[in-house]
Order: C-alpha cells, then sequence, then structure tokens
C-alpha cells in the first residue's frame, strides 16, 4: 500500500550505454517500481526488460554490504578463488582500506609504477573514473591504468581518431527518426541497444527508412532489413571496400564534400580497385549483387548513417573494419549532418564517460596524450604534482597488464567493477595471470568470478545509493541521483576511493592528503571540467533536468547533438587506403567451425549484476546456437548437450539449433561462468588498437551426456541456489 513516504526519484539506467531515464518508486528504502517519464528526449518512457525489472540485484541476499578480507593469506602462484563467505572474514572500513593501503604502499615501494595496475569500470561514474585513475596517476605513478573499453570498442577508437580525431558517436541517437538508410553492422541491435532499435523500427515503418544489416548473424533487426548481407566473420573490409569500389566505380560519392573536407581520396581510391564486387563476395561470401545494391542504397540516400558494435571492433583488425566504414561516410558526405554519421553503439551505461575521464592507458581525463609534454605539465600542475613527477610512457591495456603479472612486472591489482575472469579472452591462460598476483583489490557489489581472487573485498554501491553522471551512448551527460541509503556497510566508490588515496599519500609522504577529500561528487566533477576541454561548461545544475551532449566548451554553450558540422578535430577527414587482411585462427581439419560471441537481451557483460537479479530466471543458461545444416551433419538435435573446443580450452552446454548463425558458424553468448565463451576465445590483439580477436576462432564440436552439463554444480559453487 501506497503512503505518504513513497518518493519518486528520476535517474538513469544502469545497464546498457543508451543511457534511458528512470523514475525510482521508494517507500522505506525499497524501489518497488521503476518507470519512465514520457518526455524524456532519450527513451521517450520506453524501456527494455533490465531497465524496467533488473533492479533487484540491490536486494539479492548474495550481495556484500560489510568489508572482507580473506582468511586465508594468498600467495602468486597458489592464489585461489573463494566464492564461499566462510573464506572471509568481515572486517570495519577502518582495517580493511588500512590493509589495502599498507599492502598497495609496500608492494608500489619495492617494485615501482611498473608493478601497479587498475581496472577501472565502465558501470561506475564519471567521479568514480576520474578519482581512480587520479589515484594511480598521481600516488603510484602509473599508466597501467583501463577499463573494459579496450575490450568493446578499442578499435573503433583508435581508427575514428585516426581518421577524424575523434572517436565519439558522431549523431545522437534520437536522429534516427530522420535518417533515411541505415547500415547496422555487427551490431545485434534490438538485444543489445534495444531502445535505439526501436527508433530504428519506427523510422522504417513510419517513413519508410531502409536498414541494410551487415552481419553474420540473422540478428532480428533482418526481418526490418532491405538487404541482409551474411558475411562471413571477419570479412568486413572486404563487404565495405567492395561498396567502397562501386560508389568510386559508378561516381556515386560526393565530389564537393571530398574536395571541402578530406585528404588522401586519390591513394584511397588506388586501393579500392581490387576490391570489385566479385573479389568482396569471393572473400566474404555476400552475392556480388547485394554488395552493389548495398552500395548504391547508402550513396543515394539523403541522410544515411552507420551503427555498429562489436562485431567490427572485437577483431585483430577491428581498427582496418572501423575505417573502411569511415571511408564510406567521407566518400558519401554522410557525415557533419543531422541523422547521418559515424555511430558506434557503446556497451555499458557509462562506456562512453569512464574513457573520457581518462581511465586508459595511454591517455589522461579528456583524451590528452600521456606523452605530451605540455599536456603533462598541464596536468601535473592542476594535480599539485612536482615537475616530471608524473608518468610519461604509455601504460598497459587490459590484456597486457594480466599477460604481463609476475615477480618483475605487475604485481598487484585493483579492480572496481569489472569482471575480467569473464571478459578477457583465453580465461584458462588469464586465470593462470591472475593466480600469479601478490595483492588483488575488488571493490564491487558481489563476489564474482574476479573478486573470488581477492585478498580484500570493499562493498560499493548501486546507481540507486549514490551521486555522480553517467555519459551515455551518444556523449549525453546525465545525472546519477541516490535515491535510497546505502544498505549495510557499503560505500559510493568515490568515497571509498578517497579515503584510501589520502592514507596512501600520507604513507608514501607525498603530502597529497588535501586533495583526496571531496563532500560531494559535484566537486570531483567540476575539478575534471577543469581539465576536460569538452565537459568544461557542464554543471550539475545545467544538467539537473536534461543532461548535456558533450562537447560543451563552455557554461553558455548548448552542447552538441551532432559533431563534425564544419571541420573534423583533425583538419581533413583522412582517407585510409585498405587491404584485405583474414582471421588469426581460420578453421582447419582439426577445428573446422568458426565461433563468434556476443550479448543477450537479458544479461549484461559479465554478468555480475544481471545473473543476481530474477533476469537469470528469464534465460538460465548458455547455449551454442547451430545452424540446421550443420546440426544435420553432426546428428546434433535441439538442446543436446555437446562439447565445444577451440585449442584453449572447451565448454560443455546444450545446442540450439537456428538459422539465426550461418553454416559453419557457431554463436556462443558470454554472461554464463559456467559455459564461458571466453574459455574458447583468442586473445590474438589487433596491433594498433590493442582489442582481442572475441568474434572468430576456430572450433569443434562433439556431443556428450545431458549429465556432462556443468550446472547446477558450478552455480552452486557461487550461492547460486
Ligand atoms: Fe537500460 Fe539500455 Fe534497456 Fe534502456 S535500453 S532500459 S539503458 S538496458
Amino acid at each position: 500500500m501506497l503512503t505518504k513516504d513513497t518518493r519518486k526519484v528520476p535517474t538513469i539506467c544502469p545497464f546498457c550505454g543508451v543511457g534511458c531515464n528512470l523514475d525510482l518508486h521508494i517507500q522505506d528504502n525499497f524501489i518497488f517500481k521503476v518507470t519512465s517519464p514520457f518526455e524524456s528526449i532519450v527513451n521517450k518512457g520506453n524501456l527494455c526488460v533490465k531497465g524496467r525489472f533488473g533492479y533487484d540485484f540491490i536486494y539479492n541476499k548474495r550481495r556484500v554490504t560489510t568489508p572482507l578480507i580473506r582468511k586465508h593469506p594468498q600467495k602468486p602462484g597458489q592464489r585461489t578463488q573463494a566464492f564461499d563467505r566462510s573464506e572471509w572474514s568481515e572486517t570495519s572500513w577502518e582495517e580493511a582500506l588500512e590493509y589495502t593501503a599498507n599492502r598497495l604502499v609496500e608492494i608500489y615501494q619495492s617494485g615501482g609504477s611498473d608493478a601497479m595496475a587498475v581496472y577501472c569500470c565502465a558501470k561506475a561514474t564519471n567521479e568514480d573514473n576520474y578519482l581512480l585513475q587520479k589515484m594511480y596517476r598521481v600516488l603510484f605513478r602509473t599508466n597501467n591504468i583501463d577499463h573494459c573499453t579496450r575490450l568493446c570498442h578499442a578499435a573503433s577508437v583508435v581508427g575514428l581518431q585516426k581518421a577524424l580525431g575523434s572517436a565519439a558517436m558522431s549523431n545522437t541517437a534520437a536522429e534516427v527518426a530522420d535518417t533515411d538508410v541505415f547500415i547496422i553492422t555487427g551490431s545485434n541491435t534490438t538485444e543489445t541497444h534495444p531502445i535505439i532499435a526501436i527508433q530504428m523500427i519506427a523510422a522504417v515503418e513510419k517513413h519508410g527508412a531502409k536498414i541494410i544489416v551487415v552481419d553474420p548473424r540473422r540478428v532480428e533487426m533482418v526481418n526490418h532489413a532491405a538487404l541482409w548481407l551474411a558475411e562471413r566473420p571477419g570479412s568486413d573490409v572486404a563487404v565495405f571496400s567492395g561498396m567502397a569500389h562501386v560508389i568510386i566505380k559508378e561516381e556515386l560519392y560526393n565530389r564537393n564534400f571530398i574536395e571541402d573536407r578530406t585528404e588522401n581520396f586519390e591513394q584511397f581510391c588506388r586501393s579500392m580497385e581490387k576490391f570489385t564486387p566479385e573479389y568482396a563476395e569471393s572473400i566474404s561470401g555476400v552475392n556480388r549483387d547485394t554488395i552493389i545494391q548495398a552500395a548504391r542504397m547508402y550513396a543515394n540516400a539523403n541522410r544515411a548513417a552507420i551503427y555498429w558494435t562489436l562485431g567490427i571492433s572485437q577483431s585483430t583488425h577491428g581498427t582496418d573494419n572501423t575505417l573502411s566504414l569511415i571511408n564510406l561516410a567521407l566518400l558519401t558526405g554522410h557525415i557533419g549532418k543531422h541523422g547521418t554519421g559515424l555511430n558506434p553503439l557503446r556497451g555499458q551505461n557509462n562506456v562512453q564517460g569512464a574513457s573520457d575521464s581518462g581511465a586508459m592507458p595511454w591517455h589522461y581525463p579528456g583524451y590528452q596524450e600521456v606523452e605530451d609534454e605540455e599536456t603533462v605539465q598541464k596536468f601535473e600542475k592542476m594535480w599539485l604534482i612536482e615537475h616530471g613527477g608524473l608518468n610519461r610512457i604509455k601504460g598497459l591495456s587490459t590484456t597486457e597488464i594480466l599477460a604481463n603479472v609476475g615477480k618483475d612486472g605487475i604485481r598487484s591489482l585493483y579492480i572496481m567493477g569489472e569482471n575480467p575472469m569473464m571478459s578477457e579472452p583465453n580465461l584458462n591462460e588469464a586465470h593462470l595471470h591472475m593466480q600469479n598476483l601478490e595483492f588483488v583489490v575488488a571493490q564491487d557489489l558481489f563476489i564474482n568470478e574476479s573478486a573470488a581472487y581477492a585478498d580484500v573485498f570493499l562493498p560499493a554501491v548501486s546507481f540507486a545509493e549514490k551521486n555522480g553522471t553517467f555519459t551515455n551512448t551518444d556523449r549525453r551527460v546525465q545525472l546519477v541521483r541516490k535515491a535510497m541509503t546505502p544498505l549495510g556497510n557499503s560505500r559510493a566508490d568515490w568515497e571509498i576511493i578517497g579515503d584510501l588515496a589520502t592514507r596512501i599519500a600520507e604513507k608514501i609522504g607525498r603530502n597529497q592528503s588535501s586533495g583526496w577529500i571531496y563532500n560531494h561528487p559535484s566537486e570531483i566533477f567540476k575539478e575534471m571540467g577543469q581539465l576536460v576541454p569538452s565537459y568544461r561548461g557542464i554543471t550539475y545544475d545545467r544538467i539537473d533536468r536534461v543532461g548535456l551532449q558533450t562537447p560543451v566548451p563552455n557554461e553558455d554553450h548548448p552542447g552538441t547533438p551532432f559533431l563534425f558540422e564544419e571541420s573534423f578535430p583533425r583538419g581533413r577527414g583522412k582517407f585510409h587506403p585498405l587491404d584485405f587482411r583474414s582471421i588469426n585462427e581460420e578453421t582447419d581439419e582439426e577445428y573446422p567451425y568458426l565461433l563468434n560471441t556476443g550479448r543477450l537481451l537479458e544479461h549484461w557483460h559479465g554478468g555480475t549484476l544481471t545473473r543476481n537479479s530474477w533476469l537469470d530466471d528469464l534465460y538460465p543458461e548458455g547455449y551454442v546456437e547451430i545452424h540446421p545444416s550443420d546440426a544435420q551433419k553432426l546428428e546434433i538435435n535441439d538442446l543436446q548437450a555437446v562439447k565445444v573446443t577451440s585449442r584453449r580450452g572447451n565448454v560443455i552446454l546444450r545446442a540450439k539449433v537456428t538459422e539465426k548463425t550461418i553454416p559453419g558458424v557457431f554463436f556462443i553468448p558470454f554472461h554464463f561462468a559456467e559455459a564461458a565463451a571466453n574459455m574458447l576465445t583468442n586473445d590474438a590483439m589487433d596491433p594498433e588498437a590493442k582489442i582481442p580477436e572475441f568474434k572468430a576462432c576456430s572450433v569443434k564440436i562433439k556431443k556428450v551426456d545431458l549429465t556432462d552439463l556443468p550446472f547446477p554444480n558450478v552455480l552452486q559453487q557461487r550461492g547460486r541456489y
């Protein structure tokens, strides 16, 4: 029954990068309902199943709300996972933070900056991320700072930076209402960004917009598409360069735009000569006529936009894939205008913001390079550090951090809210690295597969128990509001970091103690705004009702719905000549199938939140998708238990026989620890972006007994039953 104590608190969804606006309805410190305002620019009152119903993880009895320390000291090489609470002792914040500070300082003083590393978090606020990267840069003088953006859109970032000088999504998602032609590639949009998918489908139904899907899977968007280019995994450069070839040959390009706004056109055209539709078909398996049709449809549109996610970026040539999309936009001039653009849809709720906040090994906040002397001196002055104090060498990326664990390398790891033991590729190898660490800190809500390795667990609060900001996929900075009192002894991430940094500063003797005391996250945001030009004009007051889209260079600026109207940050947009390179691990006689991995609507990333929600009851176990023709050949029935093996590991799970995948290609969602797709994936990386090739590796399959399925044993071990 509702009483006068019932409150409604506006805030932002904690799951995907769409950044839907929520109203949390609270009574007695309990969220009893979630709605969304119809007037929201972002989602117009719509929410997907995660945003509407997925918040119950906050009250899950498995959530940790008091600091914990491992009962048995862990040694490098013998570190084990402890899911069971009996292996941990409850402790006070004072003891947990003193212990953490002492161990980190001890390792820093004996091993130096190179022994330290931190994973920031795309689920945490801008303020949390800014403060954690600052703590590691200022106190431990290291740039070994990264987060899961490395595993999602690193190649998009590198490609966009190289060609345009800006890595953000160029246009506003709501502009899809006015787009005539969409290319959607490497994105299962209805499951990963469902509210944007709704808007795209509405554009098709209301004004006849056309969708071109380029994807090895028959994703739901194919049902609404004019064309489906069912490419072989890893052949993106061939398909998009094939389209570029047609646009050049048929002179469908935008001559004025190319002359006024771009460079390197001639050289690019020469490299496209070999990409005839026939050549593109021979690599990708996509019919040459369909490639020609797609090229004409995109080039002849009034307003055409390209949307992509991890199918493009998670590749050993993800940077080339991204450049092949950028080349198309530069060729046609479908950039710098309303309803057009290059739009890498960001995965987690604040992956854009965590990157903006400096949770990156090569960049300070605002993508300012750690190797640029002028930039470094600016940060030294702002952070009250002696000249020469900040580290001027690029740090290690996420996968490199684990690969460098050892006596003379990384010895300690601080993990805020991430789950690398689910999200890293080649997990068997990643586990070995994790076991070799000397000291591990986990700051989270649950003891997930990574936190189970920690020496100390610092219980953080959920999105509903803290203030701050998230920046969504279309660069909109929005206020996250504290709607309820934190449960138990849990604390906001920024408070934990501030308290810890004060202690570390005192122990190291850097006299920085006053630099870590903030009374409210708005103070942290203000400090960040002074260092990040695109955030300079944003204040909490200005985004109280509606968020602002960066760049917002001053307090009179209204925000920027779409980028590059007059110029690109690097001046002219640069065409990049391309050649086709195959995936790192092709099929062979022993491993005759390709594995593709991805996400599901009901779950999110490593599953720390959604698998501790009733959403897990909706979708409780992983499966491998097999095309009916392969299933027939292999005599595998629907729901048959199978073992899928790659050169790096194996998983046992059920088969789903479906035309969602194409012949020769399997698909496994990566959210399920008991059948973790990343046991199989390849850790070969794009040389520039350092993103691993999650989307294609060779595998084999065999039937096993249903009794071989690992559940519920693994789930019991993790306390889920
Ligand atoms: Fe949340 Fe994304 Fe769903 Fe919106 S689309 S409700 S932001 S998970």
